[in-house]
């Protein structure tokens, strides 16, 4: 017997554009500042601690379920930070979007340090956590999305080899893993396309193919919903890496003008171009919506015990019509009155 894949083209979707439009250059600049004015984001700092807590209120505040990978580095406690936001239909098999939250400077690893602003590293990729968290906090989806703010990836991803560690030993499913390190550009540049890394490892390459899809979808979500460029490029030296190695689908976003700043005293909100880490941000926003299936509508939940006080006409997701007495838990449609669609969640 044959098996057909259905394969489903990405198009414009005017629903996916109108959230896409709610990146905002000045939120994403805020991030940014927020985070280089610890002054220093070196694992062993002090300001590393408050960075952290910074983060984690920042989830809280959204209304994320927040937890925290606690692990020790460096003679100090550190923590990769987790906010979740459940799927309506599968909370097991999870995108991931990470950031490394820490930063080195000039005088690494030797105290007393210097500044480490981190501006474009990593800043820049942990305001497209909190921009998108921020945007979709609202938004219903099929499937479980995780932001992971990563400790450490600067002594040697080490914060990532402790989740990554984590996942793979308790049998955890990532349907795909986007890392986003340095997404800043340059200011002394035109910073019109971004580098979309994929799996070009073979240690395993059992996850190269996935990647590559993952990879391709990300290509059209930019196309679609940016005014950037794409380029494929391979995924190194960032917190993908430990997951990769584990034999999870991964994928990043890198700038593809690499800002020379980094790790320095000068790697500042003013050496990078905001307006082109907004647009890197919203390419990733389009993809997680198409992905993760996100439903353009408002979503309804209610009790499985009040499904029979429900008198409107309702369907499967497939569309047939269902009977009131034949609703079991799941997700339905309904179409009211004014003709709007609405999603039932029956618990
Ligand atoms: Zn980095």
């Amino acid at each position: 017997m044959i098996c057909f894949l259905l394969i489903v083209a990405q198009t414009y979707n005017p629903d996916i554009a109108q959230i896409v439009n709610r990146v905002n250059v000045d939120s994403v600049a805020k991030f940014i500042l927020k985070l280089q004015n610890f002054w220093t984001r070196e694992y062993e700092s002090d300001s590393m601690y408050k960075a952290r807590l910074w983060i984690k209120d920042k989830f809280i505040n959204l209304g994320y379920n927040v937890t925290e990978q606690i692990f020790s580095y460096g003679g100090r406690e550190q923590a990769n930070i987790i906010a979740t936001k459940y799927g309506l239909s599968d909370t097991e098999n999870v995108f991931i979007i990470d950031a490394h939250y820490d930063s080195r400077g000039e005088n690494w690893g030797v105290p007393p340090y210097g500044p480490a602003p981190g501006a474009d590293d990593n800043a820049s990729g942990v305001s497209l956590l909190l921009e998108i968290a921020r945007i979709i906090k609202d938004i219903q989806f099929d499937y479980t999305i995780k932001f992971v703010a990563f400790a450490c990836e600067e002594p040697g991803l080490i914060g990532s080899e402790y989740l990554a560690e984590h996942y793979s030993s308790n049998n955890k499913k990532i349907k795909c893993l986007l890392n986003a390190d340095m997404i800043g550009g340059d200011a002394d540049y035109i910073n019109d396309t971004i580098i979309i890394e994929r799996d070009e490892d073979n240690t395993p390459d059992t996850n190269n193919l996935k990647s590559w899809a993952f990879a391709d979808t990300l290509k059209n979500s930019y196309t679609l919903y940016t005014n950037l460029n794409t380029v494929f490029g391979p995924v190194f030296g960032s917190d993908y890496i430990p997951f990769e190695d584990s034999g999870y689908t991964v994928i990043g976003v890198f700038e593809y003008n690499w800002n020379s700043t980094y790790h320095s005293a000068y790697d500042v909100v003013d050496s990078m171009d905001v307006n082109y880490t907004a647009e890197v941000i919203k390419g990733v926003l389009a993809f997680i919506l198409y992905v993760a299936r996100f439903y353009p509508v408002e979503v309804t939940e209610i009790e499985f015990g009040n499904r029979f006080n429900f008198k409107k006409v309702i369907y499967d997701i497939s569309g047939r019509k269902i009977l009131n007495n034949k609703i079991k838990s799941g997700i339905y449609f309904m179409v009211t009155e004014n003709k709007i669609k609405k999603i039932l969640k029956i618990k």
